[in-house]
């Protein structure tokens, strides 16, 4: 490797929910009786009041880098082969050259092919305190809502096998961090592949039943909010981004 860490970007999203989210949790700690699929949930404290907020739900920095990575690797090409996009080099499965850029941005599937350092860290993206406060007014005090999907018997024209389906309402807001570790010679081209990668997802669908219509999303960077540090000097000059020419500035020519 020998490679040499320049900065730390902190990048900061606001994420918006445009088609009812569903992100799967797991049944086994919550009791809700009835549902089929529920949507992953976690305790939030709400720093304004010091108030926890049980069974919240939240988006895991996982699902989104998994799904970012997904979409990339059907257009990115790799190094050794830049004939087809890695998906197809790769059978579908996520790519472990260890080298290509999506190797470099979101590390190589299986870590023992590791060449290059990873540049991107996905934070858990949690809704904001107006969301909460939207979902326990328009929902009667409840943070989702049950959407019943039938399954249609084509020859008797008859709605079988209702199943329950628990979903986050459009309107609802998260809020999150990527983190870009950038290194020596680390060219602006990198930060623009991730770039891609969200309008990408903004474009397709995030969670399940995605051919169903749900899940569409809008990720957008919040400028002003993100900041660059320089490991010289680190932390003590910290910059705000103002603008995309602030994140171009940081990268190598
Ligand atoms: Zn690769």
């Amino acid at each position: 490797m020998g490679l040499k860490l320049k900065g730390i970007l902190k990048l900061k999203y606001k994420l918006t929910v445009l088609t009812g989210l569903h992100i799967g949790g797991s049944k086994e700690n919550i009791e809700i009786g009835g549902i089929d699929n529920i949507v992953i949930k976690i305790p939030v404290l709400i720093f304004e009041n010091n108030e926890i907020k049980y069974n919240v739900p939240y988006i895991p920095g996982s699902s989104l880098k998994g799904k970012i990575r997904a979409l990339l690797e059907y257009i990115e090409k790799p190094i050794n082969n830049p004939g087809k996009p890695i998906a197809f080099v790769y059978d579908g499965n996520p790519c472990e050259c260890g080298e290509c850029n999506i190797c470099k941005l979101f590390g190589p599937h299986k870590s023992k092919s590791l060449k290059d350092p990873i540049r991107l860290r996905f934070s858990d993206f949690y809704p904001t305190l107006d969301s909460i406060n939207l979902w326990e007014e328009a929902l009667d005090g409840l943070y989702t809502e049950i959407k019943t999907e039938n399954i249609i018997n084509r020859i008797k024209g008859t709605a079988e096998h209702p199943r329950h389906i628990e979903r986050v309402i459009p309107f609802s807001e998260f809020q999150g961090t990527i983190t870009f570790r950038i290194f020596e010679n680390d060219k602006f081209e990198l930060y623009q592949i991730l770039e891609k990668g969200i309008n990408l997802l903004n474009d397709d669908y995030l969670g399940g039943n995605g051919s169903r219509g749900y899940g569409k999303v809008k990720l957008e960077l919040l400028f002003n909010y993100s900041e660059y540090k320089p490991i010289d000097n680190y932390p003590y000059s910290t910059k705000m981004i103002k603008n995309l020419d602030d994140i171009k500035s940081i990268f190598a020519n």
